[in-house]
């Protein structure tokens, strides 16, 4: 659909925006700039975004189904329609009143902003390393493909040469370090990590993002390491039985930096990867649409990737017997770069990996559950 075709369809009709993002602010601009409309309302269920635009009328989620009947709900998310669809028939709306609201313009305007972004260089390195390769719980989806991975754990001679390395290349500062996984907690060197990550960068975030599930397990030298080194703990949660406010409890008896990861309540949606094994998508594209480009930035074997699919592909290849290929332009190596901005240079550009990424067809995002160990929940 074009924009031209989008405002016939709302004309003088009261509207209710769903999503802020960069689409539902795109679509908040055509809509009142055009005054085709009676009415534009947006809402987004996170409530800070809410309270951070003071000149657009802003409305919680609930508002926007409450007495609401004679609006118009216009979906403004392309990778979520399915969930923000879903949601609002659930909660009573009529299916006739949703219309998708991603047009042509606003799908390219997106496209652009993004691009912009992710070849932004950054100002400081942040990058995450994977302690322990496989995990001990088995998610559908992975994208650390840890239900598929053999046990394996970080060589520690290596990442202290690694770590000492970088350190240098950024005078010990870094934006954040993830030690990461797999479920870092399996290590049992994980006081070891801790020590050469801190050394290494005296200045800096530092955190263990982990499932939490044996948290309660761990010694309490590994809570004295976290406090001395002020390591945090990041915990993703999954609607499993895990007693997360028991978890939560004992870091802080413990004293220690803890946050969940994300807003939601649980982690109850898991999506495919969106693998193209053929490899035949457009590396510009699908690095402008990725989550992870310049953000997730993964340490192994001595070179940085600018996410994690091109470490962690080998895991894939060996279980499903693929040839999913990586090639040194894929990573930049950290003892050949002279120094650290032509790494973070290097991290904000596509790499001929992003042509195994399909990071543009709408894939569903399903229920969390244990892997079945498919294919199809990688592609
Ligand atoms: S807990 Fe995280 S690393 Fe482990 S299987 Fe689930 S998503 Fe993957
Ligand atoms: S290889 Fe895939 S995951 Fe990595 S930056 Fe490119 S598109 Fe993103």
């Amino acid at each position: 659909m074009t924009n031209n075709e989008l405002l016939k369809l709302v004309k003088d009709k009261s509207v209710i925006i769903r999503g802020f993002g960069i689409i539902g602010e795109y679509l908040t601009r055509l809509l009142c700039e055009n005054q085709f409309c009676r009415e534009v309302l947006v809402c987004d269920r996170n409530s800070r975004k809410s309270n951070e635009q003071g000149s657009i009328p802003l409305i919680t989620y609930d508002e926007a189904l409450g007495s609401k009947s004679s609006y118009v709900y216009l979906i403004a998310s392309f990778y979520s329609r399915s969930i923000m669809t879903d949601e609002l028939i659930e909660s009573g709306v009529d299916p006739n009143s949703i219309i998708y609201g991603v047009t042509e313009e606003a799908w390219q305007y997106y496209l652009e902003a993004q691009s912009k972004k992710k070849s932004t260089p950054l100002k400081r390195l942040q990058f995450e390393i994977d302690i322990s390769m496989h995990c001990n719980l088995d998610c559908n989806c992975c994208s650390q493909f840890g239900a598929i991975s053999k046990p394996e754990f970080v060589d520690i001679d290596s990442m202290e040469r690694n770590f000492k390395r970088l350190g240098e290349l950024f005078g010990g500062m870094a934006e954040r370090i993830y030690l990461i996984g797999g479920e870092p907690l399996l290590n049992i060197d994980i006081i070891r990590c801790m020590e050469i990550a801190r050394t290494s960068f005296p200045s800096g975030k530092i955190d263990i993002f982990t499932n939490g599930i044996l948290l309660f397990s761990m010694s309490n030298k590994f809570w004295d390491t976290c406090r001395k080194y002020g390591i945090g703990l990041i915990v993703t949660k999954y609607p499993t039985k895990i007693d997360y406010d028991s978890m939560k409890a004992l870091a802080m008896d413990h004293d220690v930096k803890f946050e969940f990861f994300g807003s939601s309540e649980d982690f109850k949606y898991m999506t495919p990867l969106g693998l193209d094994v053929e490899g035949k998508q457009d590396v510009n594209e699908s690095f402008a649409l990725c989550p992870e480009a310049n953000n997730c930035i993964k340490l192994r074997d001595g070179k940085l990737f600018t996410c994690t699919r091109p470490a962690a592909i080998y895991k894939f290849n060996n279980f499903f017997e693929k040839d999913l290929s990586v090639s040194d332009e894929d990573s930049i190596d950290i003892y050949k770069a002279k120094d650290g901005q032509e790494i973070l240079e290097f991290l904000s550009h596509p790499i001929p990996f992003c042509r195994y990424c399909d990071n543009k067809s709408h894939r569903e995002a399903r229920e969390w559950g244990h892997s079945k160990k498919v294919i199809e929940e990688w592609t």
